[in-house]
């Protein structure tokens, strides 16, 4: 039975990192294995080459061969998986010279509740390969590193929750043509933003396997985690054919964003803050480093591919690359080989980097979807009115209010209102984000729902 409001008094405690971690989750996560990653690597990396423009044929020497071995992994996970191809024809561009099939590889683990499995969680990584030069189709190009890691990763994490039952339904993809401009990524989102398909959040791991860095250095306890403020999707013109009055759309939400100060509330961003929230429940070895960027500087991933259809994707990389061991021709420097080789790939950096995301893709299947709020702000007040539409699971026990200061990057304080739709809290809205979540009886969170203002 929903009451229809709670009048609080500000009793705050602090949100982050302090909340319990979910029964069942250490279990899975123990399931994730170095030596089968290590085993992994080494044969991904086997492939000569794995350039997009490589020999297609499933028997030959180039990513033909490489995304039958990617396929044939992930119908040995079996389970509930459903494995197939996802191909992309291509048209010639910058880095295509002729029109060309991509073809992505995926695994898809259906949702087991029937209000949450139209709702798609994502773990990508590309699983084709470069050399010095990006359009080299014919030289060595192990990429064990960039990105077999995570790939060995997503194939590693389909095989843990293969027999898994989880609410969301839950995608392991391999992308094609990420090294010649995210095209395979691209297509799909394309095509899943044309379908009207709802996808909760994309994760993506590139380059997460070697913890070390040139000069000795070394943090095998952290990997960064970017994420968009700004929506791709409102400022990048011409991606999905632009009509005025979507243009004029995009203009309104940018103004929005601008007139309430919530640059660091974009879905992305959300998605980012969520993963560090479950990685402190859960107590990762590995931890999220916060990067509040897109990306690096001069490099590009997969997960913008998704940002600029308007889906929330982050980016996972470690925090020391090492530019000897990505897209370089292999050969010998100092007595030293040099390139993306599968000895500079950690099997157990890599393995808690699949812990971190397996927790996270766990946390994100299971949560309710986030209530649909808003903020009354149609009169001056001193307080502050959240209202929102229920979460539509039936294991949905409860809302918390969320908030912290506007300097923040973490939400700093939850309020547990119950069962209830709407709540006022004695806050000046001008002071402060807010931000409401549904929690399920197993203590699963959703992620924020950031209200907008409105005026009843
Ligand atoms: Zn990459």
């Amino acid at each position: 039975m929903l009451l229809p409001a709670l009048l609080l008094g500000v009793l705050p405690h602090a949100v982050f990192p302090a909340v319990d971690p979910v029964p069942g989750v250490a279990e899975h996560l123990a399931r994730v294995s170095a030596e089968r990653i290590r085993a992994d690597i080494d044969i991904l990396s086997s492939f000569h080459t794995r350039h997009s423009l490589s020999d297609p044929d499933p028997e030959g020497v180039g990513i033909g061969a490489a995304r039958q071995w990617i396929l044939h992994r992930f119908q040995e996970a079996g389970g509930r998986l459903k494995p197939s191809f996802d191909g992309h024809s291509v048209p010639p561009g910058r880095r295509i010279p002729r029109e060309t099939e991509l073809v992505n590889v995926l695994a898809v683990l259906p949702g087991t509740m029937p209000q949450a499995a139209p709702r798609h969680v994502y773990v990508i990584a590309h699983y084709d390969s470069r050399a010095s030069d990006p359009m080299d189709a014919r030289s060595a190009a192990p990429g064990a590193n960039d990105d077999g890691s995570g790939t060995v990763l997503v194939l590693e994490l389909a095989r843990v929750l293969a027999e898994v039952s989880l609410d969301c339904t839950v995608v392991f993809m391999a992308t094609a043509g990420e090294e010649q401009g995210l095209l395979g990524a691209r297509a799909h989102a394309r095509a899943a933003h044309a379908e009207g398909r709802s996808i909760v959040g994309v994760l993506s791991n590139d380059i997460v396997g070697d913890p070390t860095g040139p000069g000795g250095r070394e943090d095998r306890r952290h990997i960064r985690l970017f994420s968009e403020g700004i929506e791709s999707n409102l400022v990048q013109v011409g991606t999905r054919g632009d009509d005025p009055r979507e243009l004029e759309g995009r203009l309104r939400a940018l103004g929005q964003v601008r007139a309430i100060g919530n640059e660091h509330d974009a879905p992305s961003r959300g998605l980012a803050r969520y993963v560090a929230e479950v990685a402190a429940r859960e107590q990762t070895a590995v931890q999220p480093r916060l990067v509040f960027r897109p990306d690096r500087f001069l490099r590009g991933g997969d997960h913008s591919a998704f940002n600029e259809f308007g889906f929330a994707a982050v980016r996972f990389t470690e925090v020391y690359e090492n530019y000897d061991r990505q897209h370089q021709d292999i050969r010998v420097r100092n007595d030293r080989p040099y390139g993306d080789l599968p000895e500079y790939v950690d099997a157990e950096y890599l393995a808690d980097v699949a812990r971190l995301n397996l927790a996270a893709l766990i946390h994100l299947a299971n949560a309710p979807s986030p209530p649909q709020t808003r903020m009354l702000a149609g009169t001056l007040a001193y307080d502050t009115t959240l209202r929102w539409l229920p979460s539509a699971e039936p294991d949905v026990v409860g809302y918390e209010v969320v908030y912290r200061a506007t300097t923040s990057p973490f939400w700093e304080h939850v309020v547990d209102v119950g069962q209830v739709t709407e709540a006022t809290l004695e806050l000046s809205k001008d002071d402060w984000f807010f931000g409401v979540r549904a929690y399920d009886r197993d203590g699963f969170r959703s992620m924020v729902s950031i209200p907008l203002p409105a005026s009843d």
